[in-house]
């Protein structure tokens, strides 16, 4: 096999893509980090840089781990018996991995329970159609609500063609541009179409075209409008009704949910640490959310992204590697429909957000291409970019804007700490984002070790370099 990693490195591949390649020594990352130019500084430690690669990409311990969690634990939205036992599980674990100071911090968070739900065109014909109730929506009447569709393609549609509404279904059919232009109907459809008079809110689902594949996510209503039941449908379904309307016919469905919140409940960050031989109290923080939403078993959102970064904790700690600095491990709760975790991170270490050097997330997946972000001043950048070269093997070198992560982001804010972030191809990312798809067969075990390679050595570094990285 070891033929191919030359050639796939060769191709500009950065990584064998079979699963078997991936059991075999990795020679060739760790042989083009010892020819790699590689600016003098970083020479005391280009050796354990080159270890941590090595093991990243030795096996796919990482790929098993991910299936373990995703496999016995689930789906893990915040308020589940699921979310409660993985978070067990992970601390356990962390100790048997042999991180120091491993603990739970509490975190009170919400409970949305989705409940039973189920969506059908009653005229014209009869037809059942799969649909995905957003996070926060509130439920239909037992029997169900029966409405016409009215659908736009925008809010401004919404608002000229304001007296149609009342007493309707809106759906939002929006082509989906990218997450971030696109949400904006998720979160927000509801309460614009209720500020019209609209009975419920359907959204095309928000990401590229999947599989007549729903994505659910976070929603919000507003104290100026009544709360009306708000849930995703395809793509395929919102062009279909969206087709009948344009021939001039009615649309008619019955949308029943039984969503609601329950009672806040007890949830926690669970955090694992290796303690700095030199500087404990200077913390480069390494994270990502261990929530997830109830479709799926949330593989690539956000699992593969704890798994991600985790990983360089171990191996540093079976490597025998201590870093100067302490880095410290937050698996967050509660990101997807509360970001209650990042917030009581802050609140619980704003006393030390100045020692935090460094937060690194990873929440975007690991599909290749995946880039490295940074977000922080030009001195921190030039640092960080020296380092990439250590990820020249694995093709990971060019470290782009964008560093950050909902989770990270309070404490950061706080301390006006530098920020990266590692992330996957954004289209195959949002292609299952939120949906029944988010599982692990969508990951490749090349992926996953790619990810904790490069997470791994940048952490390592910056947690051990001589000076501190400047703010
Ligand atoms: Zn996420």
């Amino acid at each position: 096999m070891s033929r191919l990693l030359p050639l796939a490195l060769a191709l500009g591949l950065g990584v064998v893509v079979s699963v078997t390649s991936l059991v075999s020594p990795p020679a060739a990352p760790v042989q083009a980090l010892a020819q790699a130019q590689v600016p003098a500084w970083l020479a005391p430690h280009r050796d354990n840089a080159a270890k941590l690669l090595s093991a990243a990409m030795a096996d796919q311990f990482a790929w098993d781990r991910l299936a373990e969690l995703t496999d016995i634990y689930g789906a893990r939205l915040t308020g589940s018996d699921n979310l409660t036992r993985a978070i067990t599980w992970a601390a356990d674990t962390m100790r048997a991995d042999g991180l120091e100071r491993v603990r739970t911090e509490k975190v009170m968070g919400p409970k949305w329970v989705r409940g039973a739900e189920s969506l059908e065109i009653i005229d014209p014909p009869h037809h059942v159609i799969p649909l995905l109730g957003l996070g926060g929506s509130i439920a239909t009447a037992p029997q169900g609500l029966e409405a016409d569709v009215m659908v736009v393609s925008t809010m401004d549609e919404l608002q000229k063609r304001s007296s149609e509404v009342k007493g309707r279904i809106v759906l939002f059919d929006v082509p989906y541009t990218n997450y971030g232009e696109t949400v904006v109907y998720r979160a927000g459809g509801a309460r614009l179409a209720a500020q019209h008079g609209a009975v419920g809110m359907l959204l095309r689902s928000v990401g590229p075209m999947g599989l007549r594949t729903t994505h659910t996510g976070g929603m919000q209503y507003g104290d100026d409008a009544p709360k009306i039941p708000a849930a995703a449908i395809s793509v395929e379904d919102a062009q279909r009704i969206h087709r009948i309307v344009n021939r001039g016919r009615k649309v008619r469905v019955r949308l029943k949910m039984e969503a609601r919140f329950e009672p806040d409940v007890e949830s926690a960050n669970v955090i694992g640490e290796l303690r700095g031989r030199e500087r404990p109290e200077e913390v480069v923080l390494v994270g990502c959310h261990f929530d997830s939403w109830d479709a799926a078993t949330g593989a690539s959102d956000d699992a593969v992204g704890c798994i991600a970064v985790w990983e360089g904790l171990r191996l540093m700690r079976k490597l025998g590697i201590q870093p100067r600095r302490t880095v410290r491990l937050v698996l967050f709760t509660n990101e997807e429909n509360g970001l209650r975790g990042g917030t009581a991170y802050r609140d619980a270490y704003a006393k030390e957000a100045e020692n935090h050097v460094l937060a690194i997330e990873s929440d975007s997946g690991v599909f290749q291409p995946a880039r490295l972000g940074f977000t922080g001043p030009e001195a921190a950048r030039r640092i960080i970019d020296d380092i990439g070269t250590l990820l020249a093997g694995i093709d990971m070198h060019t470290v782009g804007p964008g560093g950050g992560g909902a989770d990270i982001g309070p404490i950061a804010q706080l301390g006006k700490v530098p920020m990266m972030a590692y992330g996957g191809d954004a289209t195959k990312y949002f292609t299952i984002h939120h949906t029944p798809a988010d599982m692990i067969e969508r990951i490749l075990p090349a992926e996953v070790s790619k990810a904790v390679a490069s997470l791994a050595v940048m952490t390592y570094v910056v947690a051990d370099m001589e000076e501190r990285l400047p703010k």
